[in-house]
């Protein structure tokens, strides 16, 4: 299929359903979450009907398309990349991205401040954590993320912010385990916001939840629920 395949996407909900997907969700959402629809696979004309209902966080996993919809999308829209990003791809999206919800190495963030100082701006992040017990190719443990943290290198990064932590909860109907996963990446969120960035005050995103589970991540302590399906309908 082409790369561009979601411009021939079937838009799946009209705009009086999306509105009330919009509503149940944000009514369900303590007024300090941040709900960031996510738009990959969607086409602009969704994106611009989510933007004229009020909503101004779009996350995409993939550079690409981000690239493609960025320039004929209003310049207020805050651009969350959500998906593995490739370190030769950082200087396409480092003059506009709001957030990286996915950083997982050290040579990934020298990328993003090398191209972030290029722009003379300073690029929010957050470390993806890997905390499902399924497989999955992305995303560091806690040590890897200390040792990050602690290196030389990190420190001497001036156009880098790492606000907080991504993690993706394993794909299951078994909600205690879930549960034990978003409570694992909130109380690695606590360790690390004690020993690295008691003073900051900007060390306060916790980016976890879902369509299917973003009511449980709520309960434990995400920040910042990233959701499709839940609004746009299947992709
Ligand atoms: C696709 C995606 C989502 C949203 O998934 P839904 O189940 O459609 O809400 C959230 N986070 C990441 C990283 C994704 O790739």
């Amino acid at each position: 299929m082409a790369s561009n395949y979601y411009k021939f996407a079937v838009h799946p909900v009209t705009m009086e359903i999306l509105n009330e997907h919009i509503n149940n969700i944000l009514k369900q959402l303590p007024p300090d979450v941040v709900m960031v629809a996510v738009t990959k696979t969607r086409p602009v004309d969704v994106l611009k009907q989510a933007y004229d209902l009020g909503l101004r966080d779009f996350g995409e996993n993939r550079v690409q398309e981000m690239l493609e919809k960025q320039p004929i999308l209003p310049a207020d829209i805050r651009w969350h990349l959500i998906g593995h990003l490739q370190t030769n791809k950082v200087k396409f999206i480092a003059p506009f991205v709001h957030l990286i919800h996915s950083v997982d190495s050290l040579k990934l963030l020298e990328e993003i401040n090398r191209q972030a100082a290029r722009q003379n701006r300073t690029i929010d992040c957050l470390l993806q954590i890997y905390i499902a017990t399924e497989e999955s190719k992305f995303g560091l443990d806690q040590s890897e993320a200390e040792a990050l943290l602690e290196s030389e290198v990190y420190k001497t990064m001036t156009n880098i912010r790492i606000c907080g932590l991504m993690g993706m909860a394993t794909f299951t109907d078994d909600v205690s385990l879930v549960r034990r996963e978003f409570a694992g990446l909130k109380s690695m969120f606590e360790t690390i916001k004690q020993k690295y960035f008691r003073q900051s005050e900007y060390f306060n995103i916790i980016s976890m939840g879902m369509s299917g589970d973003y009511l449980t991540a709520i309960e434990e302590g995400s920040t910042m629920v990233r959701i499709g399906t839940a609004l746009f309908g299947e992709r």
